[in-house]
């Protein structure tokens, strides 16, 4: 690990993860296609432990600054991290959140097995009073879908005080934007699903931590629940990671520059996106993270049918749920029945990808072009 050390992420998601360098060996860790190993060794069982994991993990640890353990999904490392929850436990988490947890938590909620506590994700007063007693405080930010910021070591900090652990899914930020750990976070949860691995063709998860104890738990809960990823998904999300930063910086440059002229289009109503100078949630972010992530949504001046009129017209844009992929994408949030209430009807959250970002403007202006302007809807 020591000749890592003072590597910028750019390079480690290149270098990390790499096999010992040996004359004649190969550069790229292979597809460890095997459910069982040879007893007597450190391998045992698939379900345990893999050695193309061992590389992702590896890769992915780095970046974050700890020990990383990869899942099947984002919603299996989900479900490992809240089953260190003792029966009766107090989680704390936002009230708008990515919406597969939040069913999560509100059905465990519902059956007795925990108590939840909700707190909007800008309120630090609201957090810093709520993780008293509490045993895992559940945070995310940038929000999913509506890019909202938790101030995270004001808020880890109080939650470290209570002695709860805290986890922060970082999937709309990447290590290239935020890394959690270096702001008083316990574990950090991914959705390798998206960004990490970048190009929309596997399902993954991931948590990283520094604590010793927490991985071992973790671990342990990834082998009795069984989320384990697959060799090669594992092996392609490797190979998407070593572009991370690469794929990074051009998206973030390109929803910057889109979030900023969509605040002047007429059929635009607000416009989320934390690098911009006017968003809620622009000084907490500035602070805490180091670049302001590939994810915008704004309000369509319209009802759903416009909104999903413009995701519907778009050809360079894909309506498709997920994100973080190459290829942008776009998708009116509230058509989920399990998104939040919170979540506008009219809501376009943009996934936006490597393509030039003056085609993707020119196809979503012409898309826009089907809102009918605010005078003219009387007829
Ligand atoms: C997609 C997503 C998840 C769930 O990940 P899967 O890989 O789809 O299981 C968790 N958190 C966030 C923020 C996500 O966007």
């Amino acid at each position: 690990m020591s000749e890592l050390d003072g590597l910028a992420p750019s390079t480690l998601a290149v270098v990390a993860g790499r096999p010992a360098r040996v004359a004649g060996g190969p550069v790229n860790p292979g597809i460890e296609l095997s459910s069982t190993f040879h007893a007597g060794g450190t391998a045992s069982y698939g379900r345990d432990g893999n050695a193309t994991w061992d590389a992702l993990e590896a890769a992915v640890g780095t970046l974050e600054g700890g020990q990383a353990l990869v899942f099947g999904s984002g919603m299996g490392a989900v479900n490992a991290v809240l089953d260190l929850v003792a029966v009766g436990g107090v989680v704390v988490a936002p009230t708008q959140l990515y919406s597969g947890t939040s069913a999560r938590l509100a059905e465990w909620e519902a059956a007795g097995r925990v108590r939840v506590r909700r707190v909007a994700p800008p309120d630090t007063a609201g957090w810093q009073r709520a993780v008293a007693g509490a045993d895992l405080v559940w945070l995310e930010s940038p929000t999913n879908p509506l890019l909202q910021i938790v101030d995270l070591p004001a808020v880890s900090a109080a939650a470290r005080a209570a002695g709860a652990i805290t986890v922060c899914d970082s999937t709309f930020a990447t290590p290239i934007a935020q890394r959690p750990l270096t702001l008083g976070v316990d574990v950090v949860l991914h959705s390798v699903t998206k960004f990490l691995s970048g190009h929309s063709d596997v399902l993954l998860g991931a948590v990283v931590t520094a604590d010793g104890t927490l991985a071992d738990r973790l671990r342990q809960r990834r082998s009795l629940l069984g989320a384990v990823a697959g060799p090669v998904e594992a092996w392609l999300a490797l190979r998407g990671l070593r572009t991370l930063a690469l794929r990074m910086e051009r998206a973030q440059q390109t929803a910057g520059l889109l979030a900023r002229r969509l605040l002047e289009h007429p059929a635009v109503g607000q416009v989320r996106y934390p690098g911009l100078p006017t968003d809620p949630g622009h000084a907490v972010a500035a602070r805490q993270m180091t670049g302001f992530g590939a994810m915008v949504a704004f309000d369509v001046l319209g009802d759903a049918v416009a909104a999903q009129a413009v995701c519907s017209r778009t050809r360079i844009w894909s309506d498709a749920t997920s994100l973080g992929g190459v290829e942008s994408t776009l998708e009116r949030r509230a058509r989920w029945a399990t998104e939040s209430s919170d979540v506008p009807p009219s809501l376009i959250r943009l996934s936006v990808g490597c393509e030039d970002p003056e085609d993707l403007w020119r196809d979503l202006t012409e898309a826009l072009a089907v809102v009918p302007a605010p005078h003219s809807s009387s007829t």
